[in-house]
């Protein structure tokens, strides 16, 4: 059943580098999907240990969160149609190497940590991600 989702997208450091965070923004809006949040932040060593806690024990941990604070990123929330799995599929697989051409990662990923941007992969992983970037009333209806 299709269900309209909300999901935090992250543009990150490399996009915002390479100033291609239109080119993605126009993906995700030529889909259908409408940007209802968005702000640039400089990521805290805080957030983003919650935010990728699930690989606090690996050994490239301190990797990625040298590369998540080497820049600023772009965080947006973007709703549409089962946007949590549709904007995944837009972006292809973690490894940019591995990601088909046609997808965000296979056209403008560099490698497995050089990927472009996060998206949510859950809807409770969309809820707890977007209270974790934007504050109550920054996620706007229109
Ligand atoms: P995804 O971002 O596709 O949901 P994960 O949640 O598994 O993937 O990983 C979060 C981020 O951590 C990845 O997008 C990537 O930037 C980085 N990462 C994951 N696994 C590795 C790895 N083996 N080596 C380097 N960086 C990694």
């Amino acid at each position: 059943m299709p269900s309209t989702e909300i999901s935090l997208i992250l543009l990150k450091p490399d996009t915002v580098s390479k100033g291609r965070c239109g080119e993605i923004l126009k993906r995700f809006e030529a889909q259908g999907f409408k940007v209802r949040g968005m702000k640039m932040m400089l990521l805290s060593s805080e957030i983003l240990a919650e935010h990728y806690s699930h690989l606090a024990d690996k050994p490239f941990f301190p990797t990625i969160v040298e590369f998540m604070q080497s820049a600023p990123v772009v965080a947006v929330a973007l709703s549409g149609e089962n946007a949590i799995s549709r904007v995944r599929d837009l972006l292809g697989p973690t490894d940019s190497t591995k990601a088909d051409k046609g997808t965000i990662r296979g056209d403008l990923g560099e490698d497995m940590m050089v990927n472009c941007a996060h998206a949510s992969d859950s809807p409770e992983s969309a809820a707890a991600e977007l209270k974790r970037f934007f504050a109550e009333g920054e996620v706007l209806d229109y």
